[in-house]
């Protein structure tokens, strides 16, 4: 069993939050916890650990204690955000790589690619994977799904340019094989206790019943 959890800021934000992302920014503190719980795991690669919206606090707090706890981490960059202000630059992205970590696309402009149109859709997909393969040198072939807006056109668009897997936001479990790959957020609200159920898969019959209902709906339309 493999379970996906998603960081995004960690600490204070240093560049101007969009709407209803300031729930998503933990404390340092909060996140070497979360890490601590993972790191006694008995098997710690049996949480795959990602980062969303490349804050810069990706490689000023998230490198450092993953290193320091022999973890590494799936990192999705937004390349319309590389070397602004309060997001990781292109020299970045060549340390967290050469660290052992993951590179992926998670678009250029930060959009639900649920609602764009397909040539939007396809610039999004083709364009941020391009940016990333030039700056690492090798293949970016994982994509971490924006809002975890996605749809089969969705789907169907990411395999066809080229991408191996995608990890959505269903919460949950995931096949570590499979290429729609669940995850679920880590929330600045939540208790040491929330972050061990979150950790440990587990969601309640009546999530799980949703969840299944909507990954199938929008699998399909
Ligand atoms: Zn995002």
């Amino acid at each position: 069993m493999t379970v996906g959890i998603i960081f995004h800021g960690i600490g204070t934000p240093k560049r101007a939050l969009e709407q209803d992302e300031a729930p998503y920014w933990i404390s340092e503190d909060q996140f070497c916890r979360v890490l601590d719980m993972i790191a006694a795991l008995p098997d710690p690669n049996q949480i795959r650990i990602s980062f969303d919206d490349s804050n810069i606090s990706d490689i000023e707090v998230g490198l450092p204690e993953l290193t320091a706890r022999g973890l590494v981490a799936d990192f999705f960059v937004l390349t319309g955000r590389i070397g602004q202000a309060g997001s990781l630059d292109a020299s970045d992205i060549v340390t967290l790589q050469n660290q052992g970590m993951t590179i992926g696309s998670h678009g250029v402009d930060h959009m639900n690619w649920s609602t764009l149109p397909a040539d939007k859709l396809h610039h999004e997909l083709t364009a941020s994977r391009a940016t990333l393969e030039q700056i690492c040198g090798q293949t970016v072939a994982t994509a971490g799904i924006p809002f975890g807006g996605y749809n089969a056109a969705v789907l169907k668009a990411l395999r066809q340019t080229g991408y191996t897997c995608a990890y959505s936001s269903d919460c949950g479990t995931m096949d570590p094989n499979a290429f729609l790959r669940p995850r679920a957020s880590v929330q600045g609200k939540m208790s040491d206790a929330d972050f061990r159920a979150l950790i440990a898969g587990h969601l309640s019959i009546k999530r799980r019943m949703r969840r299944f209902i909507g990954m199938t709906r929008k699998r399909l339309t």
